[in-house]
């Protein structure tokens, strides 16, 4: 039985009173949620804050992104053991954000995500079609190419601590969430591959998380779905009812 798994991504908002108060806010309701994993993942320079906020409630603290070097000359970089050493549990790589602001390739998120791995992070890998993608029909195919190359390379052991996060670009911050149907599709589709490319037993057992615009209101359907196994939930995980409500929604399904 897979867990359920509610990421919440804080981007790059909020001032550190406001991360630091809706971290306490989030730690308070917790204990509402059953079955189901919390992580919230703030700003890089509120994590220390935000774990120390978290106190020991049972919410993990996550990154949003990392240098695949352990350590060195890169400037205003933050490497997986500098993570580790402050608490973080997990780590966000290849956010579209990430791949298409930023330029990230599927071989920088391969990179940084073997450097997490080994600094004792679980990542949360991210892949997801652009609109035009979807419309000329190829989403299976990028998100077959972009999971394959962001992943190689992996152990089979290594994958058992995975998280993906499929997450249509065009559903991020849109307000446009995909039908539980057509994320249900991608799910599948990623859950055969990983079988496919690794085993059945780690396939089975890998946590793949939808992520595009999830709001209380429509979290209860996308997670009933059988390959959905949580949310990676952007602008509704910066109010704690909004992401309480969500990981409730979760732990009814
Ligand atoms: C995200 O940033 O990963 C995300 C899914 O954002 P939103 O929920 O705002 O669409």
């Amino acid at each position: 039985m897979r867990r359920i798994l509610i990421a919440g991504n804080w981007k790059m908002h909020l001032a550190r009173s406001g991360a630091v108060g809706l971290a306490k806010e989030i730690a308070r309701r917790a204990d509402e949620v059953a079955h189901t994993d919390l992580v919230v993942c703030p700003p890089t320079v509120y994590l220390d804050a935000v774990g120390q906020a978290l106190g020991s409630a049972p919410v993990a603290l996550g990154a949003q992104n990392m240098y695949h070097e352990p350590e060195g000359a890169f400037t205003g970089e933050i490497s997986g053991p500098m993570l580790a050493d402050i608490n973080c549990r997990f780590v966000i790589l290849g956010h579209s954000e990430r791949r298409h602001i930023m330029g990230e390739t599927d071989h920088q998120v391969n990179q940084k995500l073997h450097a997490a791995l080994s600094a004792g992070l679980a990542p949360i890998v991210c892949v997801g079609e652009r609109l035009e993608q979807r419309e000329r029909g190829e989403t299976a195919a990028v998100i077959r190419e972009q999971t394959r190359g962001s992943l190689a390379g992996l152990t089979a052991t290594q994958m058992a601590s995975l998280v993906v996060a499929y997450e249509p670009v065009w559903a991020i911050g849109t307000g446009k969430v995909a039908t539980p149907e057509t994320a249900e599709e991608v799910h599948a589709d990623l859950r055969k591959l990983i079988c496919d490319e690794y085993n059945p037993s780690i396939g089975q057992n890998v946590r793949i998380v939808y992520g595009g615009s999830v709001k209380p209101e429509n979290a209860g359907p996308l997670l009933e779905q059988e390959n959905i196994d949580g949310a990676l939930v952007g602008g509704a995980s910066l109010k704690s009812s909004s992401f309480i409500q969500i990981a409730a929604a979760a732990s009814a399904a």
